[in-house]
């Protein structure tokens, strides 16, 4: 169902503001297709037991055409890291090691918490540390 909802958003969302615009959805749904067909046909083999590997069933071939859906179009990999691509151009990445909620919530919480006990956290690292150095 959460599949043919997000088939039916991005459908909807093509209608109303064109393929080009909805990138993020179609390179959501070609990576998702295959992973779903694979997931219903594995257990559909499961539910059959050997019999559902035998040529006397459909579901081998199936299991093939959810493979080759994940290539045809060009392979999960490439969809995946393109749709990353295009949802991390929203976003800055933050100076520092922690992300920026963190950052406020936790660091500056603790801060606050024990400024009257401790004059300084003892271990709240803000940078990434040194590498070990190999000898
Ligand atoms: C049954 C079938 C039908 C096809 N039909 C068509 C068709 O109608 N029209 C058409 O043009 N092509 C078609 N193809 C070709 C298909 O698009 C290619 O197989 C696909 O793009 C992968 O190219 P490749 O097989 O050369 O694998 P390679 O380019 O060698 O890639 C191998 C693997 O490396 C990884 N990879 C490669 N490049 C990247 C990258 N940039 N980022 C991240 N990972 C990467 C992926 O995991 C990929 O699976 C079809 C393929 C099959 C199997």
């Amino acid at each position: 169902m959460q599949f043919r909802m997000a088939v039916f958003y991005a459908s909807w969302k093509v209608d109303q503001v064109g393929e080009e615009a909805c990138r993020q959805e179609i390179a959501a749904l070609k990576i998702a297709t295959p992973r779903v067909i694979h997931s219903i046909v594995n257990r559909a083999i499961q539910v059959h037991g050997g019999f559902g590997l035998t040529d006397q069933m459909p579901l081998v071939q199936q299991l093939m055409t959810g493979m080759v859906l994940g290539l045809a179009d060009g392979p999960t990999e490439v969809h995946q890291v393109n749709l990353a691509r295009t949802v991390l151009k929203g976003y800055e990445a933050v100076e520092g090691l922690w992300p920026s909620q963190a950052e406020e919530n936790v660091v500056e919480k603790l801060k606050k918490k024990y400024a009257g006990i401790v004059d300084e956290i003892p271990y709240v690292p803000t940078t990434l540390p040194a590498p070990a150095v190999q000898v």
